[in-house]
C-alpha cells in the first residue's frame, strides 16, 4: 500500500485543515484528537510521510516514540492521571482509519473505561485540554 498525500493528517501538516496543536519539533507534531476517547486524548505523528509502522523508517519510529514518551509524561502531570494507554493501529484490518503513522496517547484512571469511538468533542473543551498539556510541557 502506498502513502496517500491527501489523508487528513497530511492536510493538517500542510495547514489545509485546522487542528489543535500542543507540541512540535523538527520531526514530529502533536495535536488533539477531535473525537477523544479520554480527556486529553492526543495524537503524535511524524512530519514526514509514512502510512504506519509497517513502512516507517527507523528514524521516523525513533522520533515519534521519543515524542510519544514526552507527551505521555506530560498528560500524566496535566490530568493527574494514574496511567497512560498508548494505541497504534496498522492498516484497515488492524483498526487504522487515517493512513499517516500516528500514536494515540490517552490519560487513564483506575476503573474508568475509554469512551466509545466516533464522538466529537466540543472545541472549547479540546482547546482547554490542549492548554493543560502545553502547560505541563512548559513546566518539565
Ligand atoms: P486510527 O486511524 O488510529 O484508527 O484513528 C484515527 C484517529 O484520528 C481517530 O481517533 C479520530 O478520532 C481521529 N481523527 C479523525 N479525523 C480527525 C481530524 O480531522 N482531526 C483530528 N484532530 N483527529 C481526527
Amino acid at each position: 500500500m502506498s502513502y496517500d498525500p491527501d489523508n487528513i493528517f497530511a492536510k493538517i501538516l500542510r495547514g489545509e485543515i485546522p487542528s489543535t496543536q500542543v507540541y512540535e519539533d523538527d520531526d514530529t507534531l502533536v495535536f488533539m484528537d477531535i473525537m477523544p476517547r479520554a480527556e486529553g486524548h492526543c495524537l503524535i505523528i511524524p512530519k514526514s510521510p509514512c502510512r504506519n509502522v509497517l513502512d516507517a523508517s527507523p528514524a521516523q519510529l525513533n522520533s515519534v516514540i521519543a515524542t510519544t514518551q514526552k507527551i505521555a509524561n506530560a498528560v500524566m502531570r496535566a490530568f493527574d492521571a494514574q496511567g497512560v494507554t498508548i494505541q497504534q493501529f496498522n492498516e484497515a484490518a488492524g483498526g487504522q482509519e487515517v493512513f499517516h503513522l500516528h500514536f494515540h496517547v490517552l490519560p487513564r484512571y483506575e476503573n474508568v473505561k475509554l469512551r466509545a469511538p466516533g464522538q466529537m468533542e466540543d472545541s472549547a473543551v479540546i482547546a482547554a485540554n490542549a492548554e493543560k498539556i502545553r502547560g505541563a510541557l512548559a513546566e518539565a
